[in-house]
């Protein structure tokens, strides 16, 4: 049974064209500095533990309601109970959204094969030569490639995203990006904030893109996608 680690019981923007709720799931196996959830990532208590009953608990309040849930964190395909848990889920009439790093293409598959996902967000870190930079950790890039294929060719809807800062991307490294994934349906270039537990506090004072830059950006990655979106601006 999964363990979740927090609760946003009312998105409109998580699920994009979806009332939602988010669920965050514990552990990660990267460490990207930027990242605003790192008691998850780092498996320390967020003073929050809500089982999968008390889940399923307000999700029946909730019914009618709600149209899907995020599964995010953290990286949830750590968690082998999380394709049962999606079953759960698509039991109950819900849609499923799910977040994820893409480090496990045989997860992603398995959730693929067997319909218990309707919509996946990948996160794109950085161009594939930057990868671990980003992450801050040891990455696997067949495994990457595997999953952006999987998530390709699954025929759900589905995102690539990438947060961007100065400090690890540049106009060049985000078109090495686009020759990357061309083709395919939509990507969205996120706006970095910095957050009171980010992993790496020194990002506090980092300088971020202007709304024109990433914007400009955008416009030049439009040949490579279907769709392209700044967000967060
Ligand atoms: S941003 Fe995502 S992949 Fe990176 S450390 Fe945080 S949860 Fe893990």
């Amino acid at each position: 049974m999964l363990v979740f680690g927090g609760i946003q019981k009312t998105t409109l923007v998580d699920y994009p064209g979806e009332v939602a709720c988010t669920l965050f799931l514990p552990k990660c196996n990267f460490r990207c500095p930027y990242c605003y959830n790192s008691k998850l990532v780092f498996n320390e208590s967020t003073g929050v533990k809500i089982p999968e009953s008390e889940v399923f608990e307000f999700l029946e309040e909730r019914k009618g309601f709600l149209d899907g849930v995020c599964i995010t964190g953290g990286e949830p395909t750590l968690h082998s109970e999380l394709p049962n848990f999606c079953a759960k889920l698509k039991k109950f009439g819900l849609k499923v959204k799910l977040d994820t790093n893409g480090t496990n293409p045989e997860m992603l598959k398995k959730l693929v094969s067997k319909k218990l996902v309707d919509y996946i967000a990948m996160d794109i870190k950085a161009d594939p030569e930057n990868y671990d930079m980003v992450c801050h950790s040891p990455v696997n890039m067949d495994a990457i490639n595997e999953s952006i294929g999987i998530i390709r060719d699954s025929k759900l809807k589905y995102e690539f995203r990438t947060t961007v800062l100065p400090k690890f991307h540049t106009k060049e490294s985000l078109l090495k990006i686009g020759g990357w994934l061309k083709g395919a349906d939509f990507y969205a270039l996120q706006q970095f904030s910095p957050a009171p537990e980010m992993i790496d506090q020194s990002l506090e004072e980092a300088s971020k893109y202007a709304k024109e830059e990433l914007e400009s950006f955008a416009k030049a990655l439009k040949p490579f996608f279907n769709r392209i979106e700044v967000r967060n601006v």
